[in-house]
């Protein structure tokens, strides 16, 4: 009688066959759909329909020692187009990148380090811990630090590591803080006791850290008594939805854009002063093809006075992934040596090609992947990338 692995944490490449997600790669027909609508496909050697064909030919060794995943940037668009329904980014990917990331002689530097940060520090800038909510200094509104002050609070606000470390991430913080201050909601920061969620570590193989991560974090939670968990990292969300809720996380669970969006009546009286910006809206990989996230952020822009919104040539569950997943905010460098585009450059020429002069997104991994773009490829454009969050918090200010 064939074992199923109860979990997804029991899924290995040995036991895949035995299990209900293996009984499905196996369903494979070899269209290539997946291969098709990957946007590294031109450059991927083994393409998951590839992948799936070696591995039932016994010759994924071949696979691993390709470094092909190294192109992949976990944008969910095959698993979203498979005819099939086969979890490739979910399962199948992961598993391959566990295998060929243990076997990788000549990981990236740059990635190395980052993972080496976030099992060192708990943040891949590298980033003393001590430092995590050295942005509250600089926020206009005061921002409550649970492990100091360890009163219940309503929303336990996961800020996550870009938006707490990285300047223009802090940018969305202090927006963040700002509306939460309008709406008068009750909420408070972990502060240095915050850590990585763990998903660039996931998503690269890296199990041992995510479930280091995961374990952390899970008893952290538990110290403190919260209604809502609302996080700013669209990573982090994701991660909480589909690795943390299985592993017992049982509270309400927001990004926040999902959570302004649901109180935009109560925001939107709010937001008088007119920004005259023509926007157009990334969709985060992370919110919209894995968690079906596609309209809060457009309510929330549309409802900011003189926003006007337009949509770029893909978009929604089309969109083009700015290539930070999975590793890839790491793996710039490598890509540009091995002369591959970057996705971000790619997204913001269609971008410019809207006419907006605002590229509006909702993960602080893209403000500045963009703005780098916009160096590199955005020629005389007058466009600027700012987090729904900013927008919001700037029509706030009469
Ligand atoms: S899209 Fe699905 S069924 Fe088609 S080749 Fe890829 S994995 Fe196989
Ligand atoms: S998740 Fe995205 S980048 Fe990775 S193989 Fe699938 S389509 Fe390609």
């Amino acid at each position: 009688m064939p074992v199923i692995a109860e979990d997804m944490n029991e899924i290995t490449l040995e036991n895949l066959w035995n299990t209900p997600e293996g009984h499905r790669v196996l369903s494979c027909m070899q269209c290539g759909m997946c291969a098709g609508t990957c946007p590294y496909g031109e450059v991927m050697e083994y393409p998951p329909r590839r992948i799936i064909g070696m591995l039932k030919a016994g010759e994924l060794d071949t696979v691993l020692r390709s470094q092909s995943l190294l192109t992949c940037v976990t944008c969910y668009a095959c698993m979203n187009k498979c005819p099939r329904g086969i979890r490739l980014t979910e399962v199948l990917l992961p598993l391959v990148k566990e295998q060929t990331f243990i076997q990788l002689t000549d990981m990236p530097a740059e990635l190395q380090k980052a993972l080496e940060n976030t099992d060192r520090y708990g943040n891949p800038l590298g980033e003393s811990p001590r430092k995590r909510a050295d942005w509250v200094k600089t926020s206009k509104v005061p921002v409550r630090i649970l492990p100091t002050d360890r009163k219940p609070t309503d929303v336990l606000w996961f800020v996550e590591c870009y938006t707490a470390y990285h300047p223009r991430g802090q940018d969305n913080c202090r927006a963040t803080a700002k509306l939460f201050h309008a709406l008068g909601v009750d909420f408070a920061i972990l502060g240095h006791e915050e850590k990585c969620a763990g998903e660039c570590a996931r998503l690269t193989g890296e199990t041992g850290l995510f479930d280091k991560l995961t374990d952390y974090t899970m008893k952290l939670l538990g110290k403190y008594k919260f209604n809502r968990l609302v996080t700013s990292g669209a990573h982090a969300y994701d991660t909480f939805v589909h690795e943390y809720r299985p592993r017992g996380f049982n509270h309400e669970l927001d990004h926040t854009v999902s959570f302004f969006a649901s109180r935009l009546d109560q925001l939107k009286p709010k937001l008088k002063k007119k920004l005259n910006y023509t926007v157009t809206y990334h969709d985060a990989c992370a919110l919209g093809r894995h968690n079906n996230m596609y309209d809060e952020p457009r309510k929330l822009l549309a409802a900011i006075p003189g926003v006007k919104l337009v949509e770029m040539e893909h978009n929604r569950e089309n969109g083009i992934c700015c290539g930070g997943g999975g590793g890839g905010m790491w793996l710039d460098t490598y890509y540009k040596a091995k002369g591959y585009e970057r996705l971000s450059e790619r997204r913001i020429k269609e971008a410019i090609a809207t006419g907006a002069n605002v590229l509006a997104v909702s993960c602080p991994y893209e403000v500045s992947r963009f703005e780098d773009a916009l160096k590199t490829v955005g020629g005389n454009s007058n466009m600027i990338v700012r987090d729904v969050v900013e927008l919001l918090a700037e029509s706030l200010e009469e």
